[in-house]
């Protein structure tokens, strides 16, 4: 057993995500993850009950499930798997990002701290920062994605720093060892939403970061066809996320579960997919005459190309970008687009394309939106697994009929 641990460090993403870090007994010699739905789990007599319950006081387990929002086989099965892809000693699933998200800033933050949040985040994080944070008293920022402006806004309270790379939509790349660095010299608490580049495209436990968040409805389930999110890190950490996690019940069903390890069969061939697409389709947009700007790490024009290049293998498949015009132009090429859907959400099998002033910041005063960045002609795609040369003729066509 630890000499099969100490081989599979050499094992690759799609061995590890197929196999976890070791080959596991399978229940039933069933080849896939059986699906067990049920809400609890019985005991053969009254004594086990208290036998079970007397070692779970001294912390040792006896046998494994109990009770459903404690957690089930299937979820187990998988949170094993993206442990091992991440290289992370535990993951804790929850039934969304934003309840990972969420749940982990529970779990952490207190009303003595300071949380620096970086901006270009996910709209409800920073939801959650403006309208939740401050109606507990709880204190914080948030700042340029960057590791000097992290840097400049700690205080002696803070104690939790909660970044984004890439940030959405412009793909910032945060300077992740540098940040790890400061925090460290200061006690401070590291958890980085990394749902934009998944552990294909960098592991960010190996640069030192505390707590690893990802919204597995997107690259990892793969298939714009289910909700979950996940948060990774030590087994210290996760015991605590785990407690949080048993009360709130943001638990996944045994389903998802299933249909996310499934899709764990394939997520290093479609990031290899999805790092190819991406890469391509920028360097045909940015070339174009009917672009005005794009945003793609893997471009010498992006303001974090060296630090990307350094720290990463792929980028992924999200582009955003500015059409030559407004809102009209904007909206003439989202419409005569045939292979992509107007719809949120990155990382399926389907290309998806969104206005994102419109679709994401439609309630934000015009200027609070524009001053974020969401201006009329910025486009966000995200390519799916098409072929390639489809999604640039397709993206051809529709800049062409502006
Ligand atoms: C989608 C997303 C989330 C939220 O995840 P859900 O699964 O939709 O709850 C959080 N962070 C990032 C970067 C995302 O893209």
């Amino acid at each position: 057993m630890s000499d099969k641990k100490s081989n599979a460090k050499n094992w690759g993403p799609a061995t590890l995500a197929i196999h976890g870090n070791s080959r596991q007994p399978k229940p039933y010699h069933a080849v896939s993850t059986p699906i067990v739905h049920t809400s609890n789990f019985y005991f053969d007599t009254a004594d086990e009950v208290e036998d079970f319950m007397r070692e779970k006081g001294k912390g040792r387990v006896v046998r494994e499930h109990e009770y459903a929002r404690y957690g089930n086989p299937t979820q187990q099965e998988t949170e094993r798997k993206l442990a091992a892809i991440e290289g992370a000693e535990r993951a804790v699933l929850y039934s969304s990002g934003m309840a990972a998200v969420l749940l982990t800033l529970m779990t952490f933050m207190n009303r003595e701290g300071h949380i620096i949040f970086t901006g270009d985040c996910y709209r409800q994080t920073r939801d959650f920062a403006m309208n939740f944070l401050s109606k507990f008293g709880i204190e914080f920022s948030i700042v340029d994605p960057t590791a000097e402006a992290i840097e400049k806004a700690i205080k002696p309270n803070t104690n939790i720093i909660f970044t984004e790379s890439p940030t959405n939509p412009y793909l910032r790349i945060l300077d992740i060892p540098a940040i790890v660095k400061v925090a460290k010299e200061r006690k401070i608490l590291t958890i980085i939403d990394a749902t934009l580049a998944t552990p294909y495209n960098i592991k960010p436990i190996e640069l030192g970061v505390d707590v690893v968040i990802h919204s597995a409805t997107k690259y990892q389930g793969g298939h714009n066809d289910l909700m979950a999110g996940v948060a990774l890190g030590s087994n210290a950490l996760m015991t605590d996320l785990y407690k949080m996690q048993r009360m709130m019940g943001a638990t996944p069903g045994p389903m998802t579960c299933f249909l996310l390890e499934r899709g764990l069969k394939t997520f290093a061939m479609r990031m290899e997919h999805h790092n190819k697409a991406g890469l391509a389709v920028a360097q045909m947009l940015e070339a174009h005459p009917k672009i005005e700007k794009v945003w793609y790490p893997a471009l010498e024009s992006h303001p974090d190309h060296k630090v990307a290049m350094e720290q990463m293998k792929g980028f992924g498949s999200v582009i955003s970008f500015l059409v030559k015009g407004g809102n009209t132009e904007t909206r003439k090429f989202i419409d005569a687009l045939e292979l992509f859907l107007i719809t949120p959400s990155l990382g399926g099998s389907e290309s998806l394309v969104t206005q994102m002033w419109a679709m994401s910041f439609f309630d934000y005063p015009v200027e609070y939106r524009n001053n974020i960045g969401m201006v009329d002609n910025l486009v966000r795609l995200a390519l799916g697994l098409e072929d390639i040369d489809d999604l640039i003729a397709d993206l051809k066509q529709a800049l062409d009929s502006i």
